[in-house]
C-alpha cells in the first residue's frame, strides 16, 4: 500500500474503501472483507447511516487501531460551531472510537453560510487530538479561498467527485498549490459509463487488468487518493490489486483526453439538502 503524506505530516493510504449507499448491516461484512483484502482506510459519514456497522467491523477485524485510517464527515444539518462539536461526539460514539483519523465537512452548503463556523469546530476537534487531521469535501476554489483566508488549519484533503469523465484539473491544480490533497470520490463513476469506455477497455486488455483497475491506477499515478466502494467480495479484492503494474505516460495521456466535464453528483454551490 502506498501512502501520501498530508500537509500536517500524517500518512494516509492512497487507496481507501468507501461505504456510501451501504446499509448498516451490509457495512460490517463489506468492511471486514476490505480489511482482510488489505485496505486500511475506510471512508464513512454520518449521513451514510452505517457508522455503527463500520465500527463493528473495525472491532471484530482485530486490526490494531493504529494501523487503521478512519474518515467520517459532518452532515449539512449539523453545520455551526456547537452543532458540529455535538455531531462529532455522536459519530465517535457510533463508531466506537475515541478518535478518528480524518474529519471532513461534507458539503459547503453556501446558502446557509455556516461552513466557516463549522470548520472552526473541526479546528477545535483537531487541536484536542480527537481527529488526527481535518479537511473538506465538495469545496470549489471560491469556498477554499474563503476558508484559507478565515481559518488557521489548512485542510489536508478536499474530497470531490473525480473520474476519467470528470477530472477536475483546475481544482486539482489549485489544491496542489495549497498543499491540499485531492481525494477522488466516485472514482469509478459510481459504477457507470466509464467502466465500459473503449479506450479504458483497450488499455486494460494490454495490461491484463480490468477497467476498474486501470481507472484506479490512473488515479494513483495522478497523485490523488481514491476510495472505491463495493459490496462484492471479488470486486473488493480486484480494486485493491492495483500496485503491481504501472501505466505508461502514453496511456496516462489517453485517459487524460477522456475528460468530458461530466459530473454525476450534485453541484456544490447548488446542494443544500439538510
Ligand atoms: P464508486 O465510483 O466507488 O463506484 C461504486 C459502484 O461501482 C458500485 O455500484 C459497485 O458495485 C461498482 N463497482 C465497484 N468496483 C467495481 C469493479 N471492480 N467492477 C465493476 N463495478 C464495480 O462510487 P461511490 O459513489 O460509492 O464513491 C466511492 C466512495 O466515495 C463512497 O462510497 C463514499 O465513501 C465516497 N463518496 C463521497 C461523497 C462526498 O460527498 N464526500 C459523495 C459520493 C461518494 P457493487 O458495490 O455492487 O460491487
Amino acid at each position: 500500500m502506498e501512502s501520501i503524506t498530508l500537509n500536517n505530516g500524517l500518512k494516509m493510504p492512497q487507496l481507501g474503501f468507501g461505504v456510501w449507499q451501504v446499509p448498516d448491516e451490509e457495512a460490517t461484512p463489506a468492511v471486514k472483507k476490505a480489511l482482510e483484502a488489505g485496505y486500511r482506510s475506510i471512508d464513512t459519514a454520518m449521513i451514510y447511516k452505517n457508522e455503527v456497522g463500520v465500527g463493528k467491523a473495525l472491532k471484530e477485524s482485530g486490526v490494531p487501531r493504529e494501523e487503521l485510517f478512519i474518515t467520517t464527515k459532518v452532515w449539512n444539518s449539523d453545520h455551526g460551531y456547537d452543532n458540529a462539536l455535538k455531531a462529532f461526539d455522536a459519530s465517535l460514539d457510533r463508531l466506537g472510537l475515541d478518535y478518528v483519523d480524518l474529519y471532513l465537512v461534507h458539503w459547503p452548503t453556501p446558502k446557509f453560510d455556516q461552513y466557516i463556523d463549522t470548520y472552526k469546530a473541526l479546528e477545535k476537534i483537531y487541536q484536542d487530538g480527537r481527529a488526527k487531521a481535518i479537511g473538506v469535501c465538495n469545496f470549489d476554489i471560491e469556498h477554499l479561498e474563503r476558508l484559507l483566508s478565515e481559518c488557521e488549519v489548512v485542510p489536508v484533503v478536499n474530497q470531490v467527485e473525480r473520474h476519467p469523465y470528470f477530472q477536475q484539473q483546475k481544482l486539482h491544480d489549485y489544491c496542489k498549490k495549497h498543499n491540499i490533497v485531492l481525494e477522488a470520490y466516485s472514482p469509478l463513476m459510481n459504477g457507470k459509463d466509464v467502466l465500459n469506455d473503449q479506450t479504458i477497455k483497450a488499455i486494460a486488455e494490454k495490461y491484463r487488468k480490468t477497467p476498474a483497475q486501470v481507472i484506479l491506477r490512473w488515479h494513483l499515478q495522478t497523485g490523488v487518493i481514491a476510495i472505491p466502494k463495493s459490496v462484492t467480495p471479488s470486486r473488493i479484492e480486484e480494486n485493491f490489486h492495483v500496485f503491481d503494474f504501472e501505466l505508461t505516460a502514453e496511456d496516462m495521456e489517453k485517459i487524460a483526453a477522456l475528460d468530458k466535464n461530466l459530473r454525476i453528483g450534485a453541484v456544490p454551490n447548488e446542494f443544500h439538502m439538510r
